[in-house]
């Protein structure tokens, strides 16, 4: 079906950050399947252990216990502020699981007949019903009605309106049980959650019994030169979600929680690929390669070295760009609102000069290359970019 409107190229070979397309021409892949390619393409400790886990055992089911997720929850909860971990396969079914546990811990912990989860405005959670309803951005949900109920919606970033907004909610059989946010909004534009913001939803949370969840779908697994986005706001979620990057771009999806709100009794919550051995293995390895080729001081550094250079360039074009903006490996370059030209003629026009980009709204340009991408690689970037803006501006 015509879900995607798509660009003119079939990418046909990978390997690290660059692809092939069907003719041969090579690109500088700064989208990494949208945040998921953490280790670029055909990285050799990935093919490895995906190579041998389908030659050995790919997929049972989870009526018996599976090594690999159980070694991949180890992983992650030695790695985070959780203690438990679900495996799923994507990011919108890792949302619907945290939105199912809220709900569940809302129910029979806090006695909410009706609970109430709060979701940013220009948020994303993905595309199911449930997670388009989460989703606080009208274009995603747009015919799709009816949305699923309990659900309110709060500016990002904005402590009073969250405030008035749970204290308008406040009923004793309806009330705001959960609030789920990006630490950085990525596709509403690669907004980055304001430090301080964060620190009162977290006291507001504490103090009402509501739970924290972060949706780190996108931002997870160490793109923002941390491990988990919430680390750089200085707090830590009650349950978060991730997927994207988890598994360096095979399908998997979690959604971790602290052990009080672990509420989920067998036959409450199930998936039947979630968490089979081929998924976890390359997660497994995703992670330990994080930690072997010490990914993050990479991701801090090769951040800063995109940031500067795209503030540079964006000084050369005042009329075109108003902002950079990011964390780590997830930057956005925002247009003016006096340019001419949308994030699609951006990207269309990069595609020419050899470099992929992905727009995040019509605004801005995002740029979320692999994790292990080299100095040398971001220098070709920041060029193919300066070319691809010299043209826009010549037309
Ligand atoms: C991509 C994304 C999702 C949805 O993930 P899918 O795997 O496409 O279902 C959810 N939340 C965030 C923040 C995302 O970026």
């Amino acid at each position: 079906m015509t879900t995607y409107g798509r660009f003119p190229l079939a990418l046909e070979r990978g390997e690290g950050c660059r692809v092939w397309d069907s003719e041969g021409k090579v690109y500088l892949d700064f989208v990494a399947g949208i945040a998921t390619c953490t280790l670029g393409h055909s990285h050799p400790a990935l093919v490895k252990t995906i190579t041998e886990q389908i030659q050995t055992l790919h997929h049972v089911s989870n009526l018996y216990y599976i090594p690999q997720q159980g070694a991949l929850a180890e992983w992650l909860v030695n790695h985070s502020c959780g203690d438990r971990a679900f495996f799923c396969n994507s990011g919108a079914e890792a949302n619907e699981g945290a939105i199912k546990l809220a709900r569940k811990y809302a129910h029979t912990v806090l006695n909410i007949q009706e609970p109430l989860i709060l979701t940013a405005q220009a948020s994303f959670h993905g595309r199911t019903l449930a997670t388009i309803t989460a989703t606080g951005q009208p274009k995603y949900q747009k015919n799709f009605d009816p949305l699923m109920p309990g659900f309110a919606y709060v500016p990002y970033n904005d402590i009073g309106a969250l405030e008035t907004a749970i204290a308008e909610i406040d009923h004793p059989q309806r009330r705001v049980a959960a609030i789920l946010l990006e630490s950085l909004q990525g596709e509403g534009g690669v907004r980055p959650g304001d430090r301080a913001y964060f620190q009162r939803v977290r006291d507001i949370c504490t103090e009402k019994g509501i739970l924290l969840i972060f949706d780190e779908v996108q931002v997870g697994m160490g793109r923002t030169g941390n491990l988990w986005g919430y680390e750089c706001l200085g707090i830590e979620p009650d349950i978060f979600t991730s997927a994207k990057g988890l598994a360096g771009g095979i399908p998997i999806g979690a959604l971790i929680s602290k052990s009080f709100c672990d509420v989920f009794q067998p036959g409450d919550h199930a998936s039947t690929f979630g968490g089979n051995p081929f998924a976890c293995a390359a997660a497994l390895t995703v992670c330990q390669t994080i930690e072997q080729e010490q990914l993050l001081t990479n991701v801090r550094d090769r951040g800063e070295q995109l940031r500067q250079g795209l503030k540079a360039i964006s000084q050369r074009y005042p009329g075109l760009i108003a902002d950079v903006r990011g964390w780590g490996l997830i930057n956005g370059l925002e247009l003016a609102d006096t340019a001419s030209v949308t994030s699609i003629d951006i990207v269309k026009g990069a595609i020419a000069q050899g470099l992929l980009l992905v727009p995040a709204g019509p605004q801005v340009v995002r740029f979320v290359p692999p994790l292990i991408v080299s100095t040398a690689e971001v220098d070709q970037a920041l060029g193919a970019l300066t070319r691809t803006l010299e043209t826009l501006q010549a037309k």
